[in-house]
């Protein structure tokens, strides 16, 4: 089957660790049964079965493997069951009767095919994407010899031991992993809040390379698994259209858009963030890149641009990152005002032919959101934009059809026409 995903055949790698007691006896697998209403979002491949959907509860702890059936008895397929959480049931895709380290073996091989195929040889880049990866509540990103684990669920959390056994034989190169579990998400699971290495050794910083520039990062202390990955292919066209401009990067972290405008070219490059430590790891990482035309401020980005406009200062190219603004649709007004803020400064701030690099990592704010307010606000003080590109989250943050939850970066490049 040559056009198939098929993970190379692994050799079990024995790291000797000890398994989870708590889950080291078989048990006679428990089946939870739905209401009928919610079924057919199942069916059609959705993966979270909500506490509502559910029609009794069961009496076992968080994680444990469930078979979910129909209210006429069909199976669902199993999953990680966790009567804490508003998500009850996380499923899994599969009839697995076990979900140990050969599960986890075959799974993480299938994901690591899939980004050999899409961004071959990068050196960091997310190899399990959660539910686009059909591992609900895991994510892993690797950054050459090092990896970054978070579990998001229970049913992953409870399995640290088989998933650490399960990336040692999938990248037996792998020197050390980090544990980084400090998402908010974690507390709706009944899940503590740790990080740390679990397993070999793992430097203060480390090192890796990104569209040709060396990036050094703190796994531990850095943002997010200490690196915004998704960005990766908007860089690269960001670079494209860098050269010669002055650039301003709003929410650069540790100079991701910056570093790659001024390796291409950029006549400055200044990239902005709040976190002192970002800021500071951005600055090395241009020296680390023998960059000189590149710099960077701690500021809040809305003071920033307010002062850059009462000071009458414009830029050749705008680059808008922000953290996201609302984690569930009941937030979205104000997060859909905080962009529009955003963007009609930046638009003010733009010289005539300027380009606007605008970004958007909040899942309920969909990209006709995001172009939405572009129309409203550019019309508002009076600029005419050209859209001439448009992105998303890289390919390695694949998006799977039937979970629309797991498509969430908007990426829209615009020009100031001239006129
Ligand atoms: N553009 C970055 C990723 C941005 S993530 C990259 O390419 O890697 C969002 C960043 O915004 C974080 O680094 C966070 O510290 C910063 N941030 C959040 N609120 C801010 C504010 N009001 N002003 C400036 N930076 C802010």
């Amino acid at each position: 089957m040559a056009h198939t995903l098929m993970p190379r055949s692994y050799e079990l790698h024995d790291v000797g660790l000890k398994p989870d007691a708590r889950y080291s006896v078989t048990l006679v697998m428990q089946i939870i049964t739905m209401r009928p209403r919610e079924e057919k979002r199942i069916k059609e491949g959705h993966l979270w079965v909500n506490k509502d959907d559910l029609s009794h509860d069961l009496d076992v702890p968080p994680g444990t493997l469930v078979r979910v059936s129909t209210f006429d008895g069909a199976s669902m397929g199993t999953g990680f069951y966790n009567p804490l959480s508003k998500i009850a049931v996380r499923l899994l895709a599969c009839e697995e009767e076990e979900a140990g380290t050969a599960f986890f073996v075959k799974r993480i091989g299938q994901a690591e095919a899939l980004r050999q195929l899409v961004l071959p040889n990068e050196e960091g880049y997310r190899v399990v994407y959660g539910e686009a990866d059909l591992l609900s509540g895991l994510i892993i990103d690797r950054y050459g010899d090092y990896l970054v684990m978070q579990m998001l669920s229970a049913g992953m959390d409870v399995r640290k031991q088989q998933i650490i056994e399960a990336l040692l034989t999938v990248f037996p190169t792998c020197k050390g992993i980090v544990e980084k579990n400090m998402s908010q998400t974690r507390t709706r699971e009944g899940l503590e809040l740790v990080d740390g290495v679990v397993w070999g050794n793992v430097p203060e910083r480390i090192q890796f390379m990104e569209n040709g520039l060396k990036l050094e990062i703190d796994l531990t202390t850095g943002q997010k698994t200490g690196y915004f990955l998704d960005q990766k292919v908007n860089r690269a066209m960001v670079a494209k259209l860098a050269k010669g401009r002055t650039v301003l990067d709003c929410f650069c972290n540790v100079g991701g858009f910056a570093l790659n405008a001024a390796a291409a070219g950029a006549s400055m490059a200044i990239g902005i963030d709040s976190s002192a430590l970002a800021v500071e790891a951005a600055t090395r990482n241009a020296e680390l890149n023998g960059l000189s035309n590149c710099t960077f401020e701690k500021a809040n980005v809305f003071d920033l641009l307010r002062d850059h406009l009462a000071e009458d200062r414009a830029w050749d190219m705008i680059v808008l990152d922000p953290p996201s603004f609302a984690k569930h649709r009941g937030a979205l007004r104000g997060a859909l005002a905080g962009y529009a803020e955003l963007n009609r400064t930046a638009l003010k701030l733009l010289k005539p032919g300027g380009i606007l690099v605008t970004s958007s990592c909040t899942q309920p704010v969909t990209e006709h959101d995001l172009m939405d307010i572009l129309y409203r606000e550019s019309a508002r003080v009076r600029r005419r934009l050209r859209l001439i590109y448009r992105g998303a989250q890289a390919p390695d943050h694949p998006v799977l059809l039937a979970m629309p939850e797991t498509q969430y970066l908007k990426f829209l490049v615009f020009e100031v026409a001239e006129a």
